[in-house]
This record gives C-alpha cells, structure tokens and sequence, in this order.
C-alpha cells in the first residue's frame, strides 16, 4: 500500500541528508513531491525521479514562499527541514550568528506555515512535520548554544499550531534526531580537524557506536505525515540512538 498516495508535500532543504531521503521516501509512498533547496545543484541528483518536482527555494526570503504556495495550490504535508548547526558555547556566540541561526531555523517555520497552513485548512487537513533535535528542550548538548536554542524554539512552535489548528485537522509534530550521517556532517566534523578526535566528539553521544542514517529519519517523516499518524499531534518525536535516555 503507498501510505502517500495522492499527497501533495512540500519539502524544504531537499538537496541533501535528511531532506533528500525524505523528498524520495515521499515519492515512493505515492506523493506528489515540492523538493525545494536554496542550491538548485544539490537538487540536480532528484531532477526527473517520479513523483518528484524540484524548485529552488530560499526559505529566508519570504516572498519567495509566498510564490511557492501560490505554485503549488494547498498541499497535505509540510516538511520544515532546512536547518544550519552553529558551532560553540554561549560566550562564543556573536549577534549575527545568533540572528543568522534563529531566521534559518525557526523564522522560516514561522513564514513557510503561515504560506502552506491556509491550503490545509481550506482542504480539512494537513500534516506539518518540523525538524528539531534532540540538541534542544529536550538534550543540553555540549557547545549547541545558539543550535539548542533554536530547535527548542521549534518545538515550541509545533504545540502551538498543533494546539490551534487540532480541530480543523491539521496536525504539527517535531522530529528531533540525534547524529545522523550527512554532508553537512562530514563538514562539521572537518571543520573540527575531520581526525579521530573530531569524529570522536559527535561518535561518544551515541552509544550505540553509530551515527543515524537519514532514511531512519525519513521513515519517521513518512509515518508522520501520513494518515496513520492521525490521532498523533503536538508531538516530539525523539529519534536519536538513544543519545537522551
Ligand atoms: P544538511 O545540513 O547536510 O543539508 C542542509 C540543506 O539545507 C542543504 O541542501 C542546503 O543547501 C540547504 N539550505 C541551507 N540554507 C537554506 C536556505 N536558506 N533555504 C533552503 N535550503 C537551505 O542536512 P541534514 O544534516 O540532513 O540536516 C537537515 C535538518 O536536520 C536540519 O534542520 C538539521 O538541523 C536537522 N538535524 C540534523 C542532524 C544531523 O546530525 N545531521 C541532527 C539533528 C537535526
């Protein structure tokens, strides 16, 4: 049975890791999938897979969205992925990392619901599923400052359109993953001397000796967005290896 099927999604931050394994695992659940990322050569690898339409699409630029959603016409599932990890502590934070961070990751939740919701509510339904971490309310993760912060803010802002919105059906839910193996990974920890100490940082939180594949994460969004998680809303969906037990 395709759990998707007839499903209109969008997708931010398609291009890569855990966006990209969703963008697919929608398709092949029978959506019709928005695959959208900042850098349209990231989208080049989904050009052409069934079910999949790729658009570039900065998610700090609010007409932009604005446009999308008038493109796309009301869609079933939102999936809120674009995210950027900032590096340190509170007293290695500067303003414009903290403002960078906080637009990336959770002002533009704020701006892609308000573009996408009004669709759903017009339907009689939706499923709005956006990344957190379990670097957030739910984890103090060393050297997350600014990265914590943000993704406890977007648990917060989950309840409160899950709160709002339950009656009219639409449903919002968090999904807060531990490590999880990505590019942008790879990056952070070549930014920290890509050595065995570097991957050593990010491999010590998570006993079970690996790092999260994005296809875990993805099957997770498939179950979220799709009607089997009706009675699931407000929820956070803690993915992690058990990092946080
Ligand atoms: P990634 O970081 O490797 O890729 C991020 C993608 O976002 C890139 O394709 C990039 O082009 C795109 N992007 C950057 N700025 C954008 C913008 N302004 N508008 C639209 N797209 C933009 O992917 P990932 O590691 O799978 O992370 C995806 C999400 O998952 C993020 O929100 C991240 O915080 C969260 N997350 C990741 C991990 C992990 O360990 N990888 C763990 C927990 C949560």
């Amino acid at each position: 049975v395709m759990r998707l099927k007839g499903k209109a999604c969008v997708v931010t931050a398609a291009g890569q890791g855990i966006g990209a394994a969703t963008a697919r695992a929608f398709a092949r659940e029978g959506a019709t999938v928005w695959a959208t990322d900042v850098d349209e050569g990231k989208l080049a690898a989904l050009k052409g897979a069934e079910g999949i339409r790729t658009h570039k699409l900065d998610v700090l630029d609010k007409a932009a969205i604005a446009a999308l959603a008038k493109q796309t016409g009301a869609v079933d599932v939102l999936f809120n992925c674009a995210g950027f990890v900032h590096h340190g502590a509170v007293l290695d934070a500067t303003d414009d990392q903290w403002a960078f961070a906080f637009n990336l990751n959770v002002r533009s939740m704020f701006w892609t619901i308000q573009a996408f919701l009004p669709g759903m509510l017009e339907k009689g339904g939706g499923s709005i599923v956006n990344m957190s971490s379990a670097a957030s309310s739910v984890k103090g993760a060393a050297l997350r400052c600014i990265y914590g912060t943000t993704k406890a803010a977007v648990i917060g802002l989950t309840k409160s359109v899950a709160v709002d919105y339950v009656a009219k059906g639409v449903r919002c839910n968090a999904i807060c993953p531990g490590t999880v193996q990505t590019p942008s990974l790879d990056e952070r920890i070549a930014s920290l001397g890509g050595g065995q100490d570097a991957r050593k940082f990010f491999m010590q939180r998570q006993p079970t000796g690996r790092f999260g594949s994005a296809e875990e994460i993805a099957a997770l969004a498939v179950y979220l967005a799709s009607d089997e998680a009706a009675f699931t809303t407000g929820t956070v969906n803690v993915i992690d290896g058990g990092w946080s037990v």
